[in-house]
């Protein structure tokens, strides 16, 4: 839960963010990509920067950040390199369901330790065969005395490989109608007491183009047992409503994913512009390249704005579902396209390793495709538009 967080202290977080960034990941941002290579180290300091704790609330240990602090967070790290924003992104997604359906039991039992970054996770929500539609999912959870066990796939599930928990969204009715009242959500620990996955429980890592060094993976649970009161909330036919219920949070999170690489892309291709010379001047005096650097600059300053409209609303314990929709596809569009305008600019070089910009490249796309597609997004807000409109 946000507490009241006043300018000082704003200036304060975010100047410190500000520092790791620079000091601490854009110079292992290229290296670590390039290889695929997990930031461990990126992760013990998130721990003493508290990220992981960032928006659960004060009483269990966490930073309590309002969303619109959170949202300049994930800017700046994503402007830099997109990747360790997911750690803690995915994370907090986890927690706020725990905190947001949990019984006062389970908020006890778990969120001291995720705000520390002791538990560590994300959620398991899609399956091979189902994404947009979550509704279709098929993997079961089935009584059997004090626990309850789990067969099914699930697949891109980020942090499943080094964090140590999930919320999984299972069907523990399969019959029922409408769909959503069969969902439930558990929370599993993935790992034992030394760090080694449970019986059960196999994952495999993915090979991604982009949004790489950090851990997405194929998880498959086999008669998995998980005990009873790991059901969010104690009550069967949640789940769905649990999901979804978090998704204003992490549309702005994700809108911020979005603009982040989005600043970031242009920054660099702004530099870049000012470096090279061709036809006895600097390329940003060409105004085919003016107006793509003006167009940039713009969708970053849009994107920015809309984040802060829908956080504020979020912030105000207001319904935002339509405000963090437009943020999430307009940021996430303006990531899209100012990666891929950079990449002009920087003309053959876009295409060496040796510079950035082509990391912006390949990750931006996925912001436009997770936490619902843009396609989803373009549809919930025409939706919400013609029942406020109706004529
Ligand atoms: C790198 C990465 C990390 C991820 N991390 C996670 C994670 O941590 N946890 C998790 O649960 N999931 C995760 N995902 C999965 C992601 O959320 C899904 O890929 C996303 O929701 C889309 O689902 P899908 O891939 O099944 O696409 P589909 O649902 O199959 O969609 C395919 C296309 O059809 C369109 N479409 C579908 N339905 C409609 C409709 N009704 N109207 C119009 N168009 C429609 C979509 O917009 C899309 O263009 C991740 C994915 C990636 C790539």
């Amino acid at each position: 839960m946000s507490e009241v967080w006043s300018k000082e202290d704003e200036s304060a977080i975010l100047d410190m963010i500000d520092k790791w960034v620079e000091n601490e990941v854009r110079p292992i941002a290229k290296e670590h990509d390039h290889a695929d290579l997990y930031p461990h180290g990126l992760v013990e300091q998130m721990k003493e920067l508290g990220l992981f704790g960032a928006t659960i609330g004060q009483e269990y240990g966490g930073l309590g950040l309002p969303a619109a602090i959170y949202a300049k967070i994930v800017m700046k790290v994503s402007s830099a390199w997109m990747s360790p924003g997911g750690i803690f992104n995915s994370h907090l997604i986890q927690a706020s369901a725990i905190e947001r359906c949990g019984t006062d039991a389970q908020k006890d039992r778990w969120l001291a330790k995720m705000a520390t970054g002791e538990m560590r996770g994300g959620i398991a929500l899609t399956e091979p065969n189902a994404g947009s539609d979550l509704q279709a999912i098929t993997t079961t959870a089935v009584r059997d005395g004090d626990d309850y066990i789990i067969n099914g796939t699930k697949t891109w599930i980020t942090n499943s490989l080094h964090g140590n928990s999930l919320a999984v969204l299972v069907k523990t009715d399969t019959e029922i109608q409408p769909r959503h009242r069969g969902t439930s959500m558990f929370i599993v620990e993935t790992k034992d007491a030394d760090g080694n996955v449970k019986p059960g429980i196999t994952i495999s890592k993915l090979e991604k183009m982009g949004y790489r060094s950090i851990d997405t993976c194929e998880v498959v649970f086999e008669d998995f047992r998980v005990p009873a009161d790991h059901l969010v909330g104690g009550e069967e036919g949640k789940g769905f409503k649990q999901a979804v219920g978090g998704l204003e949070l992490g549309r702005i999170n994700v809108a911020a994913r979005g603009a982040g690489v989005a600043q970031g892309a242009f920054e660099h291709a702004l530099r870049y512009a000012q470096e090279r010379e061709t036809f006895g001047k600097p390329i940003c005096e060409h105004q085919a390249i003016q107006l793509k650097l003006g167009e940039m600059a713009t969708k970053v300053e849009a994107a920015r704005l809309l984040i802060e409209q829908a956080a504020a609303k979020y912030d105000a314990h207001e319904r935002c579902d339509m405000e963090a929709g437009m943020a999430k596809y307009f940021a996430s569009e303006a990531g899209s396209f100012c990666a891929n305008e950079a990449m002009r600019i920087f003309g053959g070089y876009c295409y060496s390793k040796e510079y950035d910009i082509e990391r912006y490249y390949r990750d931006a796309l996925l912001m436009c495709i997770g936490e619902g597609t843009n396609e989803m997004q373009r549809i919930i807000i025409a939706k919400q538009m013609v029942a406020k409109n109706k004529i």
